[in-house]
């Protein structure tokens, strides 16, 4: 089962992404993490990122495809795989076609621009491992502890009210195209996401056919 995960900065992909991965048994890949990773251990694509990320801009395409190929091609992904934000232009998806990735689903978590400035000034994300928690819909069991790795808790700052407004924009501009880019090719399913967490998740499962 290879799954594409779209929505807004804030939709709910990540923490989506993780009740899938365990689930469904197969990894959750999210550009997001990998890239907030490479920044904390300085690596070169870490370092071309930065601007970007801070910046509520898009990293350029063949900073992304580089590293997604690569982590696509590891054996934990041969039962399928969960991407988590990414694609995010029409030159990703079109450069996983080239490239052979085939894709079963894409599920479009959908909400309104307002509802997310909320969860952005309340998301908490695990400093090591990206896990993504909510202060009031999604609190962790020990305050501003990771549950899955016991590391501490941070604000990401690009979740910053203007940089969260830049990067909705972005969302608009380049990425929301993909919705159609996929619907042509009968694989786009859309899910709310003005819900809650159990209830977005169930109907992702159902609109995979993962559950009946
Ligand atoms: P969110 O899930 O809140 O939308 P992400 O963690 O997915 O945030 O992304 C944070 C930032 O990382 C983006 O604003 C962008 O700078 C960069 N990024 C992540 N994935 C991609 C991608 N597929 N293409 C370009 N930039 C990306
Ligand atoms: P994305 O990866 O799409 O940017 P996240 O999964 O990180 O989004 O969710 C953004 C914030 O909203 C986090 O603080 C998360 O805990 C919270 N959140 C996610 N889904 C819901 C939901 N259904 N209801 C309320 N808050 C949510
Ligand atoms: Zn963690």
């Amino acid at each position: 089962m290879n799954l594409i995960l779209l929505g807004a900065p804030g939709a709910g992909k990540g923490t989506q992404a993780e009740l899938l991965m365990e689930k469904l048994s197969i990894p959750g890949i999210s550009t997001g993490n990998m890239l907030r990773e490479a920044m904390r251990n300085g690596t070169p694509v870490g370092e071309k990122a930065k601007y970007y990320m801070d910046n509520g801009l898009l990293v350029p395409d063949d900073v992304i495809m580089d590293i997604v190929a690569e982590r696509v091609a590891q054996p934990d992904c041969v039962n399928g795989f969960i991407l988590d934000g990414v694609p995010r232009t029409l030159a990703q998806a079109e450069a996983l076609e080239a490239r052979g990735v085939r894709i079963d689903h894409v599920v479009s978590i959908e909400i309104d621009d307002a509802v997310i400035e909320g969860r952005m000034t309340g998301r908490r994300v695990c400093g090591k491992c990206g896990a993504s928690y909510h202060i009031v819909a999604n609190p962790p069991k020990v305050e501003n502890v990771c549950d899955l790795c016991g590391s501490e808790l941070v604000t990401r700052k690009d979740d910053a009210p203007e940089t969260v407004r830049k990067r909705l924009e972005v969302y608009h501009a380049q990425t929301e195209v993909l919705k159609d880019f996929y619907a042509k090719r009968g694989k786009l399913r859309t899910v709310e996401g003005n819900q809650t967490i159990e209830g977005a998740n169930e109907d992702i499962l159902k609109a995979i056919g993962a559950k009946a």
